[in-house]
């Protein structure tokens, strides 16, 4: 089969490497298209903690089942499928204590000899492959795994409430889809800042969120202005090290702040506003399987105009481009697919 390989730190090649076979419990799935991913960038450009080259990126998937091996009992061939690229060791603490999401002992697409998802075809337990609705096209099951970690985000570690207001510091496609989360939760007002026009309009569009971009003067003086009473809950969902300061500024006194941005460094934080203001700091890091089934249902269930967030396809073949074009945003782009 084709794969997309990252040989170096910028330089991806479209070769062919060995077919896959599924073990007892898993299945093989002919990519329909992958998504590229803020995590596929960073291994791109060399700075990701444990997807180093030569590997194969990707970890996002919608497909269709094509061998299933000896074991599985509940996917079938011809089934059109995500995959939750996440699986945990069900023996560790974490995991005992249903926090698969950070089980002690993962293992995910790109590591340890599970292949990413850029390439033809893909294995999957069958424990993490999810079926698709009839009416749901492969390029909107894709976005399962993205929206997932919103849902895990708002659903889990904000534990938002009805009418919550809610600020989400970083407009990319995890911020995107964490405040279509918090709207689908119930949240009140949502204002999300981001640097890219685009992606503040397209939230707006989808979701209604009022928009702040952040290279104008004094937004952050307006926004507290316009928000006296301060933000309920609000999403670090970018990693740019000055939204930390504005997370500490704009968050009101018993209100939780919810780190889902990789930083690559580690920035300082005002604890002394966090005591003061009794300020909740808590991470969140990718979804388990409830968090994966509710993301695959809202896909399923039509209730966001999900497709509007897909920019941008490129063939398999154009992988190098598709990563460059997320790397230099020479235009305006969010989620970007790779065909099959
Ligand atoms: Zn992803
Ligand atoms: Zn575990």
């Amino acid at each position: 089969m084709k794969a997309a390989i990252l040989e170096e730190t910028g330089r991806i090649e479209v070769r062919d490497v060995e077919d896959l076979r599924p073990a007892r419990d898993e299945v093989l799935i002919r990519t329909a298209c992958a998504g590229v991913c803020g995590s596929d960038l960073h291994a791109f450009r060399g700075r990701h903690p444990f997807r180093k080259p030569p590997v194969i990126l990707g970890h996002e998937l919608a497909g269709t089942v094509v061998e299933v091996g000896h074991d599985v009992g509940d996917v079938r061939l011809n089934d059109r499928v995500t995959m939750m690229p996440l699986v945990s060791c069900g023996r560790c603490r974490l995991c005992r204590m249903g926090r698969e999401n950070i089980c002690l002992d993962k293992r995910v697409p790109g590591v340890g000899g599970w292949l990413g998802s850029f390439a033809e075809f893909a294995l999957a337990k069958s424990s993490v492959t999810f079926r698709l609705g009839e009416a749901t096209a492969f390029e909107l099951g894709v976005l399962a795994e993205p929206l997932a970690v919103g849902v895990h985000a708002v659903t889990r570690q904000a534990r938002l409430e009805a009418g919550s207001r809610v600020l989400v510091l970083g407009g990319g496609t995890i911020g995107i889809l964490t405040a279509l989360a918090a709207r689908a939760a119930g949240a009140g007002d949502i204002v999300i800042t981001d640097l890219f026009e685009f992606n503040l309009a397209l939230t707006q569009t989808l979701c209604g969120a009022a928009t702040v971009h952040v290279g104008r003067e004094g937004w952050e003086a307006d926004l507290a202005r316009a928000y006296p009473e301060k933000f309920d809950v609000t999403f670090l969902c970018s990693g740019a090290p000055a939204t930390v300061g504005q997370a500490v500024r704009l968050t009101r006194r018993a209100g939780r702040i919810v780190v889902t941005g990789l930083f690559l460094e580690p920035v300082p934080m005002d604890l002394t506003a966090v005591t003061l203001g009794e300020l909740e700091v808590v991470g969140s890091q990718i979804y388990d399987h409830r968090d994966f089934r509710t993301a695959v249902d809202w896909i399923d269930s039509g209730r966001f105009d999900f497709r509007k967030l897909v920019t941008h396809t490129f063939p398999l073949a154009r992988a190098q481009d598709a990563l460059t074009l997320l790397a230099d945003r020479t235009e305006d782009a969010v989620k970007i697919l790779l065909q099959m």
